[in-house]
């Protein structure tokens, strides 16, 4: 009997991938996307008693990015032993490669995790991976799951060092849920097997997120970039809402991750509340976003920030500013706008959304809308614009639906654009603004009025 082997969805040879680290695919691929993001399962809740060890994780030195030199080893293969003679079921094997810039550690309290061995800043490309898609029935529903790190002390590039061996069962891999290929019954048996990064647990406030780059029939290709900075022996977590919509059987009653905005529990999108929800909208799996957007009935309205101009979030996420990316100097004009009649007879939500630049906001009609007598203006991104006693911008209309906004003090870089809440009438067209809110004024300004009602 000679061991036959094969090898699924990788790459010619052994050690030499296609799909290295530091080898991003380019954005094109990502706009023909059509896989899905990551979907991680917890090895296990993350539990901890008060008489933890200290941690001990690794490399808190950050080394130099110039030293980071692109690995040559592949992230991901799949291995498929099994008889000519059909005899002995079939055995899988996966073979997958921590990147350079990561270790998996194993913290006596939380088990296994990821963290990084470099620092990382907001916005960067952590690294490229892949998960293969496979029937497991064919494997009786397990799977060896074999880590390396790539052997940097031996310059001879492909050399690799066996870290941990596994066996996995279906459990350990993720339902797949695309609708293609299907089984005879109509359902996906496909699953999707992580490498290395399946260990990396669930935070409700990540650092990390997972757009989809493109998927093969055997492959579902993604990117992991940094939501925020990550300094050297941070761990790296991810955000399971952002895969799931509903975390059917991987439920996670008692989130531990630690987080300040820790959310208590794990159950999937479809649990967290509206704000939750659109907070993290656009870092979202596209499948989980569409099904949001197609069940819940909320109108979502869409704006881009002019040049010059950006949208910030205070830490306690309650707030939003507008700024100033460039400064303006007094007569200087911020922006032109135009506004989205609503009619006051058609059936207003008290809540509805707005997506500017790709990222979503919750806007309540009575304070992000100005108030006519017949209608309400939706002004897009310039909802966010805040009132000051003293501003430092007027906006004037040009007519019904068309406003500049100039500068009337000068505006640094990064300063917070103001404008008066009580000046909001349009003076081109004689109308006022209607009140809507009160509310108690810090601007802070000598003049300040106290409790406005505009
Ligand atoms: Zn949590
Ligand atoms: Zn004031």
């Amino acid at each position: 009997m000679t061991p036959a082997s094969t090898t699924v969805a990788t790459p010619p040879t052994p050690f030499q991938g296609s799909r290295a680290v530091g080898d991003p695919m380019n954005e094109d691929d990502g706009l023909r996307a059509a896989g899905r993001s990551p979907k991680r399962y917890a090895l296990k809740v993350r539990t901890c008693s008060n008489e933890c060890p200290p941690v001990d994780p690794a490399p808190k030195k950050a080394r130099p990015a110039a030293a980071i030199a692109a690995s040559t080893l592949p992230m991901l293969e799949v291995e498929v032993t099994g008889s000519d003679d059909g005899r002995e079921k079939a055995a899988l094997t996966i073979h997958s490669t921590v990147p350079r810039g990561f270790a998996i550690v194993d913290d006596a309290c939380e088990g296994k995790k990821i963290i990084a061995t470099r620092d990382f800043t907001r916005g960067d490309l952590l690294y490229v991976a892949s998960c293969a898609l496979l029937d497991l029935s064919s494997y009786e529903q397990r799977y060896e799951l074999k880590i390396y790190s790539e052997d940097v002390e031996n310059q001879d590039a492909g050399r690799r060092r066996l870290l941990d061996a596994r066996v996995n069962t279906e459990t350990h891999s993720v339902d797949d849920g695309h609708p293609l290929p299907v089984a005879g019954d109509g359902s996906s048996r496909l699953r999707q097997v992580y490498g290395w990064d399946s260990f990396m647990n669930h935070s409700c406030n990540a650092n990390a997120h997972f757009p989809p780059l493109r998927r093969t029939r055997t492959e579902s290709h993604y990117r992991a970039i940094a939501i925020r900075d990550i300094a050297a022996g941070d761990e790296v977590t991810c955000d399971y809402a952002l895969f799931d919509y509903s975390y059917d059987d991987q439920d996670i009653e008692i989130c531990v991750c630690g987080s300040e905005k820790c959310r208590g529990k794990m159950f999937g999108f479809h649990a967290l509340s509206l704000r939750e929800k659109v907070d993290i909208l656009h870092l979202c799996d596209p499948e989980v976003r569409e099904k949001f957007l197609a069940s819940e009935s909320i109108r979502v309205f869409q704006s881009r920030l002019p040049d010059g101009i950006g949208i910030v979030t205070s830490g306690d996420g309650q707030e939003k500013y507008l700024v100033s990316t460039h400064g303006f100097e007094v007569g200087d004009v911020i922006f032109e706008n135009r506004i989205e009649r609503i009619m006051k007879d058609c059936d207003l939500p008290s809540e509805c959304l707005l997506e500017v630049d790709g990222v979503y906001h919750l806007l309540s009609i009575e304070e992000h809308f100005i108030h006519r007598t017949d209608y309400v203006e939706m002004i897009g991104f310039d909802c966010f614009m805040q009132h000051s006693c003293s501003p430092n911008a007027h906006q004037v209309y040009s007519s019904r639906d068309n406003y500049v906004v100039y500068a009337t003090k000068s505006i640094c870089r990064g300063g917070v654009i103001t404008c008066d809440y009580m000046a909001l009438d349009n003076e081109a067209v004689g109308l006022e603004s209607q009140v809507t809110i009160t509310f108690k004024c810090n601007c802070g300004e000598k003049n300040c009025r106290g409790i406005l009602r505009c």
